[in-house]
């Protein structure tokens, strides 16, 4: 998953369980990656536009989440953008903007509906050729999610676990208290937090424009591309903090409403089984909507709305 994991598990057998969510992730990996060849997600995209391919329940349970979110968020959320991201990619490289007739072409293979999900036979099958699934806009928050189920199933009652930003948490802090998740500051160097979460069975996730990035010219371009315009999303956004129970669907959704942007982006959490999240703005303003405000702790002076 190309990041870092943390986990903290308040157990006996806390290295045992380790071990357990060690493999779990390994597996995930192994079925889930874009790039490894023989995963789920690989074996799909090679036979774009031929034919149909079986694959397991969770797979097709991923597979279906993705899709649901892409046309809840009407295509801000899109798991089918991979060729768009791989022009991009390769347009840093070049240090050359694409074209806009790249830009077309390589948008009529993103489109979502491209994706036929058949839950009688356990297939997926993606209609055109070159088209292909990434799961990179979800699939941390899945792998938070089945870390968490395993130390609950191995009667774990205080765990936390990290995965490059998608955290989710299990019980109390072992000091009786909430656990607290740190909000990074945008602007600022990693580790610089402008507020906390402090929370019990929760997840946060966030995403942002600020830590990934290509240069081209010396312009940043950021990894969150919005598949209607074929470019990085030109959000009123520096990162929106998702919380929901669902580590998976707070990782898709605070994708989704990045990419939208402040007004259609609250609109959208509001209307979705999320808790609620955590606008940060372009002009350095947080925005909380109503489900949210009780877990906010600001740690500096901003500007901050409830809305
Ligand atoms: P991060 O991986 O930086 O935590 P996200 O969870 O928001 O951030 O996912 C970003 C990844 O999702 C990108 O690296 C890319 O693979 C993919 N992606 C980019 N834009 C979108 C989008 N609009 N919808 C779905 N996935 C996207
Ligand atoms: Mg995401």
């Amino acid at each position: 998953m190309n990041t870092k994991v943390e986990q903290k598990i308040v157990s006996p057998s806390a290295k045992a369980i380790y071990k357990a969510s060690h493999q779990e992730l390994q597996r995930l990996e192994q079925t889930m990656s874009f790039y490894k060849e023989e995963s789920d997600v690989s074996l799909l995209n090679r036979y774009a536009g031929i034919k149909a391919i079986t694959l397991s329940k969770e797979t097709m349970a991923i597979l279906q989440r993705a899709q649901d979110i892409a046309s809840q968020s009407n295509g801000a959320f899109n798991p089918l953008l991979a060729p768009l991201i791989q022009l991009w990619k390769s347009a840093g490289i070049k240090n050359q903007l694409p074209t806009c007739d790249e830009i077309k072409s390589t948008l009529a293979r993103c489109k979502p509906k491209n994706l036929v999900l058949d839950h009688n036979h356990g297939t997926a099958y993606l209609k055109q050729k070159g088209s292909m699934v990434d799961l990179g806009g979800i699939g941390k928050g899945l792998a938070a999610d089945v870390c968490c189920d395993l130390y609950q199933k191995m009667d774990v009652t205080s765990a936390f676990v990290n995965l490059g930003g998608n955290v989710k948490t299990i019980g109390q802090h072992p000091d009786q208290k909430p656990w607290t998740v740190g909000l990074q500051h945008p602007d600022k160097p990693r580790g610089h937090c402008y507020g906390a979460i402090l929370c019990s069975d929760l997840s946060v996730v966030t995403s942002g424009g600020y830590e990934r990035y290509i240069e081209i010219d010396n312009a940043k371009y950021h990894h969150l591309l919005d598949g209607r315009t074929g470019f990085p999303a030109t959000s009123d956004l520096k990162s929106v903090t998702v919380l929901s129970e669902s580590s998976m669907t707070a990782d898709a959704l605070s994708t989704a409403a990045f990419v939208m942007g402040l007004e259609k982006g609250v609109d959208f959490i509001y209307n979705s089984d999320a808790l609620g999240g955590i606008f940060f703005t372009t002009s350095n303003e947080v925005y909380l909507t109503k489900g949210v405000r009780s877990y906010v702790k600001l740690l500096e002076r901003l500007t901050c709305y409830e809305i």
